[in-house]
């Protein structure tokens, strides 16, 4: 509760996070911070949350009621976010009461995919060919410079493919209009990728870096399903993929973490496909596979704390455990904890729809390889009825 005066001064451990958003970020962010002896709060419109059942405060409040989140700011020492879709206005009334890290600008950035392209064109960072459309019309005109197949996708508020639509033909471009049902969206060329990769990096508050390196992600429906680590690309593409991230961070003045989602296309030419201001899914690997997780360093950086190392202690691997899972009953749990190499994680929601992501597991390996191949058999193994 120290306001504005403390701005620039660690934020020590007794002190009091508030996280904006409730879900799993926020929940393995709690985990993490109360490790490490801090208060957390959350804020968001639900209760009984995953970042609620584990935090020392849980509001329940929507986002855009400015003087809740006045009032959430007042009674915290520094204010973050799980959760990227929140206003500049909701940012900018806590703002008047606590640091909020990383800063509201970033999100307004991020939050709009129009915005972010052109942040990343105008700074001449590598993406995807994609054109601005807000009628039908320019989106006749624009599959005709950017042919197909293409993908349509709303400008704000989507993620894990929601607000998208893929076009194959030049005559599917009214049901895909229709379909994303918005006034301003981005029209994108399909990438052929031989792979999508990712790098979650943090910068501290004294412009300190770190990276937990290049990850190889597969998604399944739009959803990522399984992440290993390290990816399996050149040494140029490492040094690439980082230097970039690196570039991201510091242009945008990041303080806390950020994931750069990547394509890799077959002549290994990297293309930005989306930022996000946060932990991200693909970095769920590290809160068991590295020195310091991408949770801890969230919380090291928006403290003003020095920065931990990221190292990787075994190679790793993630699956996403989807509502999906639960379609034949309750998974068999004890068949996956029965693996030694092996660690489940539940995020305590309640229903578990398809689609919705309820926990994920983290496998490790000799190498990537086995390690991702752990996680699918273990993943398999909830399934299985003895
Ligand atoms: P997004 O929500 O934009 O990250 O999209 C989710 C997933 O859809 C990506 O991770 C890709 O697997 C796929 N995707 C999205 N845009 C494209 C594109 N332009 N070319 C190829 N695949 C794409």
């Amino acid at each position: 509760m120290s306001g504005n005066s403390s701005r620039g001064k660690p934020i020590l451990p007794g002190a009091t996070v508030g996280v904006l958003g409730s879900g799993q970020l926020g929940r393995m962010f709690a985990i993490a911070a109360r490790r490490m002896g801090y208060r957390v709060h959350t804020l968001s419109p639900d209760d009984d949350t995953p970042t609620g059942q584990v935090a020392d405060r849980e509001v329940q409040a929507a986002y855009d009621d400015l003087d809740a989140v006045s009032d959430f700011a007042r009674h915290v020492d520094v204010v973050t976010f799980e959760f990227e879709n929140v206003s500049a206005a909701a940012t900018d009334a806590a703002e008047q009461f606590a640091p909020v890290r990383p800063a509201g600008s970033v999100l307004h950035t991020t939050q709009h995919r129009l915005r972010e392209k052109t942040f990343l064109s105008v700074n001449g960072f590598p993406v995807t060919p994609n054109e601005t459309v807000r009628s039908l019309a320019e989106l006749e005109a624009a599959l005709v410079r950017l042919g197909t197949p293409a993908v349509l996708k709303t400008a704000g508020w989507g993620y894990d493919g929601k607000g998208q639509s893929k076009i194959e033909r030049a005559s599917d471009a009214a049901a895909a209009w229709n379909k994303v049902a918005t006034t301003e969206a981005v029209l994108e060329a399909w990438v052929p990728f031989k792979a999508e990769v990712s790098v979650v990096a943090a910068r501290g508050l004294d412009g300190e870096y770190a990276d937990f390196g290049v990850v190889a992600n597969t998604h399944r429906n739009h959803i990522l399903d399984l992440t290993v680590a390290p990816a399996d690309v050149s040494d140029r593409v490492r040094r690439e993929a980082t230097e970039i991230t690196r570039a991201i961070l510091e242009r945008l003045q990041v303080v806390g973490v950020l994931c750069v989602e990547f394509f890799l296309t077959h002549d290994d030419k990297l293309l930005v496909n989306e930022l996000a201001p946060r932990p991200h899914n693909s970095g769920h690997f590290s809160f068991d596979a590295c020195v310091t997780s991408q949770f801890e360093q969230q919380l090291r950086a928006i403290c003003g704390l020095p920065l931990g190392s990221t190292e990787l202690l075994r190679p790793a691997a993630m699956s996403n455990l989807l509502g999906d899972v639960w379609s034949d009953g309750e998974p068999n749990w004890a068949a996956a904890c029965k693996l030694p190499n092996v660690k489940l994680h539940l995020y305590g929601k309640a229903s578990p729809r398809p689609g919705r992501k309820m926990g994920h597991l983290t496998a490790f390996g000799n190498t990537p390889a086995d390690a991702a191949a752990t996680a699918l058999a273990a993943r398999d193994a909830l399934l299985r009825r003895e």
